[in-house]
């Protein structure tokens, strides 16, 4: 099988060190096993998409070398393949209408449990008999029961019952948007994704694409996870915790230092180009990836 992989940004401001950890871990494993490397911009939530972010991003990732391979997919372009996927799911009797606040949903996981578990709520279910007289808010999956196995390249077996602990998530958004867990895979199989590769705070969506892959009858792609990197207090560095943008001026420190955090050792280079040839041959033996 030929090996296709992608980096798929959120253009919500400027690659930061965190997100150029997995954008070049993608970018060498795509290029170590000879093979494709799309980008694909995640431009589908739109109150957080900042405008002309897209082309800083391209540009960021040509300064870092980091080029890619054939046309660029906006999330933004797809809404009619997004509508296709629902309504086979819709027909299959998988889909259904939800009324449901999340402060409903936060009080209904109260009563019946007496505390509130931490992070993400499971959809405890309400909606899915009727909306009870409730206008609909959002469209929700039917979770089928059972365990979901994922065969994580860097993380090992991971093993959720989606159903159990994330309960029906939503497809499309009270907003009126389609859920980045629908969108994206549908995009990764229209681009052909073989290998998905990118940060652990992705691993948990996982099962979750992989119920929707099964169900609408797409291939399911390996997964690798690379650890995120985290800001002084342990959080995700993102947009959001206020993540310097890459210093395009010194690719080859940014380079370097996302390289440190995929756990290799510093790698003797004098240019971005011999940087990423040289780090393509050690994430090739790392992996026993049999170059072609
Ligand atoms: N757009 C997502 C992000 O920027 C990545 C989604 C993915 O790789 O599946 O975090």
């Amino acid at each position: 099988m030929d090996y296709v992989g992608r980096f798929a940004p959120s253009p919500t401001g400027p690659l930061h060190q965190g997100s150029l950890v997995a954008a070049l871990a993608s970018h060498l494993d795509a290029r170590a096993h000879g093979g494709r490397w799309l980008v694909r911009v995640e431009d589908l939530d739109a109150p957080r998409v900042v405008e002309g972010a897209d082309h800083v991003i391209l540009d960021q990732l040509r300064a870092l070398g980091l080029h890619w391979d054939g046309e660029i997919l906006h999330q933004s372009s797809r809404h009619q393949a997004y509508r296709e996927a629902f309504d086979t799911l819709r027909r299959q009797g998988m889909v259904y209408a939800c009324g449901c606040t999340r402060k409903e949903i936060a009080d209904s996981i109260l009563s019946s449990r007496g505390y509130l578990p931490a992070g993400e709520l499971p959809y405890p279910g309400t909606c899915r008999d009727g909306l009870h007289g409730k206008p609909a808010r959002a469209w929700r999956l039917r979770v089928p029961p059972g365990t979901v196995r994922i065969d994580d390249r860097w993380m090992g077996v991971v093993e959720q019952d989606v159903a159990d602990e994330v309960g029906d998530f939503v497809l499309f958004r009270a907003d009126g948007m389609w859920a980045y867990q629908l969108a994206v895979v549908v995009d990764d199989a229209e681009q052909g994704i073989t290998d998905v590769v990118r940060g652990e705070d992705l691993l948990g969506s996982t099962p979750r694409q992989k119920v929707l892959q099964t169900l609408l009858a797409l291939p399911v792609p390996r997964w690798m996870h690379v650890p995120v990197v985290v800001n002084a207090d342990g959080q995700k560095l993102s947009k959001q915790t206020g993540a310097a943008a890459i210093d395009t001026q010194r690719p080859l420190a940014a380079l370097r230092a996302a390289w440190r955090h995929l756990q290799f050792e510093p790698l003797p280079a004098a240019d971005v180009p011999a940087f990423l040839a040289e780090a393509t041959d050690r994430w090739a033996r790392r992996w026993e990836i049999v170059r072609r």
